[in-house]
Order: C-alpha cells, then sequence, then structure tokens
C-alpha cells in the first residue's frame, strides 16, 4: 500500500513522432506492425478500405476474419463499459 501509481516517470505517455493510428480500418489489426493488408498498386497506401471500394482491392479471407474479430471485441468493450455505468 502507498507505492500504487508512483513508479511510472512523468511525461512518458506520448512518444513524439509516433502516431496513434488505431486499429487497421480494413483487417482490423492493432497494431500497424500486425498488419496483413497489401499495398494498393494505384495509390500504395496499405489498409485504406477505400482501395477496397475504388482501387479494385479485394479482401482475403484472413482480413474478414480479422476484421469481425475486431468488431466483436469492440463490441464486448461497448457492451461492457454500458453494463458498468448501468450498475451505478
Ligand atoms: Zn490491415
Ligand atoms: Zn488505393
Amino acid at each position: 500500500m502507498g507505492k500504487f501509481g508512483w513508479s511510472l516517470p512523468a511525461g512518458c505517455g506520448t512518444l513524439p513522432g509516433e502516431e496513434s493510428e488505431g486499429p487497421c480500418q480494413v483487417c482490423g489489426a492493432f497494431d500497424v506492425d500486425d498488419c496483413i493488408c497489401p499495398e494498393c498498386p494505384i495509390c500504395t497506401e496499405i489498409g485504406n478500405p477505400d482501395c477496397y471500394d475504388e482501387h479494385g482491392l479485394e479482401r482475403n479471407l484472413k482480413q474478414i476474419e480479422g476484421k469481425r474479430a475486431y468488431e466483436e471485441y469492440i463490441k464486448q468493450m461497448t457492451s461492457g463499459e454500458i453494463y458498468h455505468k448501468e450498475e451505478y
């Protein structure tokens, strides 16, 4: 007791130059390193949903499954939050 929350050095919350883009909109990868999306041959973007609508890219099974898993996760997170709020 008493040591709680005091071991973190100040100012380490955000790293300069690091972008927080969030999960991939196509394959649902939380980390950019985990993104399995191919590079778009037209605009060279990776993980841009517009490329699948406008540039003729097609989602493969892993991308579809990844996105679905991500949406399931978000759904659980959201419902959990609502559940907790309703308890109070
Ligand atoms: Zn991706
Ligand atoms: Zn594109």
